[in-house]
C-alpha cells in the first residue's frame, strides 16, 4: 500500500497542494507542491520496501520492458558518461582518487572516470540486471549504500550521483551520510537530475522534481556548498535544458547553510517552461531531440 508523505522532504513542513495527477505505465502518479520551500514531490508515494523491490526487478521491466541494459539506454549512458567527465575536467577538477558512482547502472561513468583519472573505482547499483552487467566487467558494484558502509573501502573524494537524488525518499539524509561518512573534507559531490521546468518528470520512480532553487536547497542543508550550477539538454537535446547538474562540496561555514530561500512561482515556471519546451520541438525539432538519444 502507498504512503502519504506527511512531511515535506526539504524543509519539513506539513502544508502543500495538489500539483500533478497523471498515469504512468499503469501507475497512479500524485506530485505535491511544499506551500513552504516551493519543492515539488510525489505523495503518496510507494513505502520504502516496496521501493527496493521496484528497484531490484521492476523498475529497468517498466521504463525499458526489460531488466538487462538495452542498447538505447546504454548508448545514452555512454553519451552522458562521456559529457560528465568532459565537464569535471572544465570545472578543473585535476585529480580523483577514488570514486563512488551511486547508482552506477552499467558502470561507464566509474570505466570512463578510470581512465580518465586512473583513479580506483567502485559502484552501487540496486539493479540486478545492470549490476550483474558491469560485474562481469570486472567492476566492483555493491547493491546499496549500507553494503558500503559496512564494507572496509576507505572514504571518497568524488561521489557521483547521476539521476539518483529524484529516486530517494530521503534525500537529505541521504547527502548528510554521504558527508559523514564517506566523502573527503575537500571532496566533490556530483549530482544530475531532471529539471522541473523542462523534463516531464512526474513518473513512478521520481519522488521529487527539482528545480535548480530546491536542489541548490537541499545540497545547502545537507552542508554543501554549490561551486558549479546549470541547466542542459545533453546527451538528448541540443536546446532543451532536460537536466540540472550541480558539483558540491563540503561547507566550511556551516552558518551561512542555515539561510533557507524558497521557491516562488512553481506552477507558472513549469508552464512557462513546457510551453518555450513546446516552442522548441516545433521550431528546431532537428536539435531538440537528437536522434540517437530519441525517447
Ligand atoms: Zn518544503
Amino acid at each position: 500500500m502507498p504512503e502519504t508523505v506527511t512531511h515535506c522532504p526539504l524543509c519539513g513542513n506539513q502544508q502543500n497542494v495538489i500539483f500533478d495527477q497523471r498515469e504512468f505505465h499503469g501507475y497512479r502518479v500524485e506530485n505535491r507542491l511544499c506551500s513552504h520551500c516551493g519543492l515539488v514531490y510525489q505523495s503518496p508515494r510507494m513505502t520504502g520496501p516496496e521501493l527496493d523491490e521496484f528497484y531490484q526487478v521492476r523498475y529497468r521491466e517498466v521504463y525499458q520492458g526489460s531488466q538487462e541494459p538495452s542498447k538505447k539506454d546504454l548508448s545514452v549512458q555512454e553519451a552522458r558518461a562521456e559529457m560528465l567527465v568532459k565537464l569535471f575536467k572544465e570545472v578543473d577538477i585535476t585529480a580523483v582518487n577514488r570514486c563512488l558512482d551511486i547508482g552506477s547502472s552499467s558502470g561507464l561513468l566509474i570505466e570512463k572516470m578510470q581512465e580518465a583519472y586512473r583513479c580506483q573505482v567502485v559502484g552501487i547499483e540496486p539493479g540486478d540486471g545492470y549490476r550483474i552487467f558491469a560485474e562481469r566487467k570486472g567492476l566492483k558494484i555493491y547493491q546499496d549504500l549500507d553494503e558500503v558502509e559496512e564494507s572496509e573501502e576507505p572514504v571518497f573524494d568524488l561521489i557521483s550521483m547521476i539521476h539518483v537524488l529524484e529516486h530517494l525518499p530521503d534525500p537529505l539524509n541521504f547527502l548528510l551520510r554521504l558527508k559523514r561518512k564517506l566523502l573527503t573534507p575537500n571532496g566533490r559531490l556530483i549530482i544530475e537530475v531532471p529539471n522541473l521546468y523542462a523534463h516531464d518528470c512526474f513518473e513512478i520512480a521520481h519522488l521529487i522534481s527539482f528545480s535548480r532553487q530546491t536542489l541548490a536547497q537541499m545540497v545547502k542543508k545537507a552542508g554543501f556548498r554549490t561551486e558549479f550550477l546549470i541547466t542542459h539538454g545533453q546527451p538528448r537535446s541540443q536546446l532543451i535544458p532536460l537536466y540540472i547538474s550541480l558539483i558540491a562540496s563540503p561547507a566550511d561555514n556551516l552558518a551561512e547553510q542555515d539561510k533557507f530561500e524558497s521557491e516562488n512561482a512553481v506552477r507558472l515556471k513549469r508552464r512557462t517552461g513546457m510551453i518555450h519546451r513546446k516552442i522548441i520541438e516545433r521550431l528546431f525539432p532537428q536539435q531538440a531531440w537528437l536522434l540517437e538519444y530519441r525517447g
